[in-house]
Formats: C-alpha cells, structure tokens, sequence
C-alpha cells in the first residue's frame, strides 16, 4: 500500500455566534464560541487517515495554545505529524467566524501557514504509488517543488485549487488529478456556471480545461448534491450523489479529496476511488463540522456494495 502526503494549511476556526452582526465600530454581546480544527490540508489528512491509509501531514503550526490543540487533535485521528514544524514569529492559521442570522463573516488570517516552503516538502521522502495532495492554501512556488519531488519519486500528484487562484501552467503541468467543484471550476475556466446547470454543461467546461491547459490529466469536479463528474481521456464517469439528509455540509469537498486519495494510495481503481469518496462525503455532510465529520473506513465500508 502507498502513503498519502498532503502538504496544506492547518487552522483553528473561532466560531462566535450573536442575536446579529455588530456594526463598525460597536461592539455586541454573543452567545457562544466554539473551537474547530479545520484548515484544507488538516481536513483532508484527517479524511484520509482515517480510511486506514498511513497519512503524513506537511505544514506549520505556531508555538501557541492553538499549535498545541491542532497537534494533539491531529495525532488523535491517526495523522503523522513528523513533518508539522513548530513555527516562531507568527502565530497558527487561525480563523475567525461570526454567525447571526444564519450568515456569516469570516476573516482568515494564515500565519504560520504562509511559511510552508521548498524545504518543508522536501523534507519527506516519496516513492512510487505513493498520493501527494495539495490546496490553495499554501504559497503556490511551495507546491510546485512538492509536485515536482513527488513526480520524481513516481507519485501521483492531486491538486484541490480551492480557494480558487489564477494556475499557471507550469504548475497544471505537474499535476495527476484535478479535484474542483463548480465555483472552482467557473473561475479557472472564465465560465458562469450554476449550480442548476446540466452534467453536461460542467463536463464540457472541465473538457476545455483538460484540453486547453492539462491534457492527459483526470479532472474530477464535485457537484454538492448531485455527486461527481470525472472526465478522463474525454471520457465522461458520472458517480451520481447519494440521497441524504445534509446537516452541515462544510468540508464536505476536503473529505472527498483525502478519501480519493487514500483509495488510490490503496491501489483502487479510479472508478472504485470515486465510488468511496463519494459515499465518505455524504457521510460527512450528515454531521456537524468539518475535520470532526470526517467517517471511518468502517462507516464507509458498511456501504460500499
Ligand atoms: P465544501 O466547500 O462545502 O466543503 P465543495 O463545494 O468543495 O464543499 P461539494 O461539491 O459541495 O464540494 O461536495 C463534495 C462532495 O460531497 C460531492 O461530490 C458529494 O460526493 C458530497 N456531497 C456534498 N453535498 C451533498 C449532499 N447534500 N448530499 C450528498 N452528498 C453530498
């Protein structure tokens, strides 16, 4: 079996909610704050660690009582943490999330996680089979030199581009697999696409993003509710999304990635890995949270037919 590497951000997300949102300058009494372990790169080492695939976390953590929190929580779901380096200076990627009324302001501050660089991913060491996953939030010349490490070993690479930045090509150019959902996938293809629109309409986007700018690469795009389209060679696989009950549907992209990449890590088929991760997300949906929400092998398995 391979190993999942996922070089990504790790936050801590302070949630504070209030009767409504204060307004400048003034300042409203709350209801409650609430602590969750969250981050792209935390949430989709935690999804993958938890199918039972050996996952190693590449990122930073500040000296902090955050720091402290997030390592022990990610060592409590099975995430290997030799590479997280302790980080002086700045603080742990923190967030900061007001709730009133049902909407939401988030201001997110990276701090540590805007140190993550060349050295930090190449202090792991790859090999053939293994899954190098990665996200926007980290610098982007960081990712670069841990795709490129990772080709070299003969892994292969996954890209999530969220939240969606311009990619350069020479970046697209190392990457295996291209995971986005619709947003992600309008905003790299100059597309206005809904969340309405026919599967059609997103494969013939994800079909001009593949051949314009990554040919010969996999891009699944995940579709909320409605499940995932994975075009490959220009061929269309639709994994139609499972009836649930959605409660909380935050993370429910980051679970699919880290699922999917542990699937293949396992030597799964791409159709077999999508078919999982697709069921890992809809389970995950059906809780409160995002790393938190994140299933077991054995929940998941207990579907798989
Ligand atoms: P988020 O930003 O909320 O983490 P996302 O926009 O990146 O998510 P989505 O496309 O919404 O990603 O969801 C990812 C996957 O989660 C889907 O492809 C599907 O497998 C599953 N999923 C999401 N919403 C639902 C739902 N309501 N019911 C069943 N499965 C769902």
């Amino acid at each position: 079996m391979g190993r999942v590497f996922v070089a990504g951000s790790i936050n801590m997300d302070v949630v504070a909610t209030a009767e409504r949102h204060p307004r400048i300058g003034e300042t409203v009494a709350g209801d409650s704050v609430l602590y969750f372990p969250g981050g792209k790169g935390a949430n989709q080492a935690v999804a993958s660690a938890k199918q039972g695939v050996p996952t190693t976390l590449v990122g930073r953590l500040g000296t902090d009582a955050f720091g402290r929190e997030l390592r022990s929580f990610l060592a409590a779901q099975g995430v290997e943490l030799a590479f997280v380096k302790d980080t002086t200076g700045t603080h742990s990627g923190t967030a900061i999330i007001t709730i009133a009324n049902a909407d939401n302001t988030i201001v997110v501050v990276p701090g540590a996680n805007a140190r993550v660089d060349a050295d930090d991913v190449a202090a792991p060491t790859l090999a053939t089979g293994d899954v190098a996953v990665s996200q926007f939030e980290i610098p982007l010349p960081t990712i670069s030199a841990f795709f490129k490490r990772a080709r070299a070993a003969g892994a292969t690479t996954i890209l999530n581009p969220a939240p969606a930045k311009k990619v350069d090509a020479a970046l697209l150019d190392l990457v295996d697999i291209l995971i986005l959902n619709e947003t992600e996938l309008g905003f790299l293809t100059g597309t206005e696409l809904k969340d309405s629109d026919a599967p059609a309409r997103f494969a013939e986007a994800a079909g001009s993003l593949a051949q314009g700018k990554i040919e010969g690469k996999i891009v699944c795009v995940t579709l909320g509710k409605r499940g995932v389209l994975a075009l490959v060679d220009g061929e269309q696989m639709l994994v139609p999304g499972r009836a649930v009950k959605a409660v909380d549907t935050t993370g429910a992209g980051d679970c699919f990635v880290g699922a999917l990449a542990s699937q293949l890590a396992g030597g799964k088929t791409l159709r077999d890995a999508l078919v999982y991760a697709n069921i890992a997300a809809s389970i995950c949906v059906q809780r409160m949270g995002a790393a938190p929400s994140m299933p077991t092998a054995e929940e998941v398995k207990a579907i798989v037919t």
